[in-house]
């Protein structure tokens, strides 16, 4: 029996999530979809410059996958720079994660490691309440229908 993929962490989500080529009509162009964890990989791998062991870690995955959702992530890339094709950044399996936190009295701190759960209690003053601070403008989970992410419940 397969076993039910593993969840990957993602700590930040792409805030343009459609890509196309200039001039070129919505409805003939083609459209390669790339999932939100292709995406991360790009950026922990790409962006970051991190090792892929590190990327791996990050994502809670293991080396192999890591590398095999990276060259998945490239391959489509080039796939639509080369063949002019559109990119939508959608989906996929996996949790958020935080590194940054606020409490409800105001005090931020940075955790080493990305985290799926915000503390219980602020280290500063021990008040419970502790909210992640949202790397991008707002903070949405999965999409819904019409392009649009939805705002998350936390
Ligand atoms: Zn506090």
């Amino acid at each position: 029996m397969p076993r039910p993929p593993k969840c990957r962490r993602v700590a930040y989500l792409p805030e343009i999530t459609y890509f196309k080529p200039a001039g070129i009509p919505l409805r003939v162009l083609e459209e390669v979809r790339m999932s939100i964890e292709e995406a991360e990989s790009l950026r922990l791998k790409d962006l970051e410059g991190l090792e892929q062991e590190q990327g791996a870690g990050k994502m809670n995955v293991s080396r192999p996958t890591f590398q095999r959702v990276l060259a998945s992530a490239r391959q489509k890339i080039a796939d639509a720079l080369i063949n002019g094709k559109a990119i939508r950044i959608d989906g996929g399996n996996f949790e958020m994660t935080w590194q940054r936190f606020r409490c409800r009295d105001g005090h931020e701190w940075e955790l080493e490691y990305p985290v799926n759960k915000p503390p219980e209690l602020c280290p500063t003053c021990n008040s419970p309440g502790v909210q992640p601070v949202i790397p991008a403008i707002s903070f949405y989970q999965g999409r819904g229908r019409g392009g649009r992410w939805r705002k998350a419940d936390l």
